[in-house]
């Protein structure tokens, strides 16, 4: 069994390039290069010099000794929260500009929700002085203001979408016109391991530096390069993908990835896309979809704006098809109880994504033995005002 992508862009049944024709030399000009270009030892070297000098890499991996002893097992917490501009989403970004320079682009597009890719994005642009246009949600322009003030700050046009339910999946469709009447000098920076191939190989390597090192600091720390988990919250799944990659093949290593169940996985109201989705077609991917009977894209819903998202990537998919990964969904209110837990225990404030991974704990029996890795994907500073009106601090 592969969890691998294969020549042709698929994880199993599930993957692919599903473009329209106008947008199929810019897709094919990257999936001839991105695998020779992440090869060249002068990409490899100023890639690792900028995750080292400017991200703050290798991340620490931090053995949470009070939460371990809470829940009679061996937690680490891989700090991606420490990350420069606060998550896991800037490897993925400084990856993406390096390779939008080596292929001559000098304008660079992307989409954002909540705008921590858009921050993320705007952020390697300003590094490498090249033109930023952020697409965004009117709804979420408006939901999120101090993404929106340091996408300008740092020098990127925020426009809006404002078709459909004027939100991610609607700055997702612009950005998408958006390269198809600018072929030649625009690259698109997705934002997680989403989008038609080689999208969501390209995220993932750029992201593997997560697994790379958890094996290194582990060696160091146990003795052992594999835990026995590892735990990743799903987006799109770009910190999960980057978290596992380096384990798909350990198979004495289990996978846990757990998605955002918001009011519950069956209230109409959540983000739970492996048990509710089907096999659908998605920014040009053919993945695990929330939808209709007749193929309507159903809207997501979250607590924490980086989890609605109505698929996931197709590397995921495969994983729950094929069993190699155990899926979790985590209630909103199960995810925030474990938010303020890890605040009391270990003196950090998670992102609300990654409090979806914590709260796994409460439910799940490990063994004292047992090694965890848990992603903490991001800081949880961007969420200070939904903690505040949730727990009336
Ligand atoms: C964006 C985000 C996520 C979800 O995105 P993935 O691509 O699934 O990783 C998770 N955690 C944080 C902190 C984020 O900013």
């Amino acid at each position: 069994m592969s969890y691998h992508v294969n020549e042709k862009g698929y994880y199993g049944e599930f993957g692919g390039a599903f473009i329209p024709e106008m947008l199929y030399p810019n897709v094919e000009e990257l999936r001839q290069q991105y695998l020779k270009v992440m090869d060249e030892p002068s990409f490899k070297e100023e890639f690792n010099q900028l995750l080292k000098d400017y991200v703050g890499r290798p991340s620490p991996l931090y053995f949470a000794k009070r939460m371990s002893e809470k829940y009679g097992a061996k937690i680490y917490l891989k700090r991606e929260d420490l990350n420069h501009t606060g998550a896991h989403k800037i490897n993925n970004t400084i990856g993406q500009i390096l390779m939008a320079k080596r292929l001559g682009k000098t304008r660079i597009i992307a989409e954002t929700g909540a705008g921590q890719h858009g921050v993320a994005t705007a952020t390697v642009c300003a590094l490498m002085g090249l033109e930023c246009i952020v697409y965004m949600g009117e709804i979420d322009i408006a939901r999120q203001a101090p993404n929106v003030a340091r996408m300008k700050m740092l020098g990127a046009e925020v426009r809006p979408a404002l078709s459909g339910s004027r939100t991610l999946k609607d700055a997702t469709n612009e950005a998408i016109r958006d390269w198809i009447n600018n072929p030649v000098n625009t690259h698109y920076i997705i934002g997680s391991a989403i989008g038609p191939h080689p999208y969501p190989d390209m995220v993932t390597r750029f992201q593997s530096v997560i697994s790379a090192e958890i094996k290194t600091q582990l060696k160091e720390k146990e003795g052992r390069e594999n835990p026995d988990y590892v735990v990743a919250c799903i987006g799109g799944g770009s910190n999960a993908a980057g978290t596992f990659y380096h384990f798909l093949d350990e198979e004495e290593v289990g996978i846990i990835a757990v998605e955002a169940a918001g009011k519950g996985v069956h209230s109409g109201e959540s983000a739970a896309t492996s048990v509710l989705g089907h096999k659908g077609i998605i920014h040009g991917c053919k993945t695990l979809l929330m939808q209709t009977d007749d193929g309507q894209i159903t809207e997501p819903y979250s607590i924490s704006a980086g989890l609605d998202y109505p698929g996931v990537g197709p590397m995921h998919s495969h994983l729950y098809a094929t069993g190699r990964a155990e899926f979790k969904a985590i209630t909103d209110a199960d995810a925030m109880k474990a938010g303020l837990e890890l605040c009391k225990l270990e003196g950090i404030i998670p992102a609300i994504e990654t409090s979806h991974a914590l709260a796994i704990f409460e439910n799940t029996k490990f063994k004292p033995d047992d090694i965890i890795v848990v992603a903490l994907s991001g800081r949880g500073d961007k969420d200070l005002n939904t903690y505040i009106d949730y727990f009336g601090l």
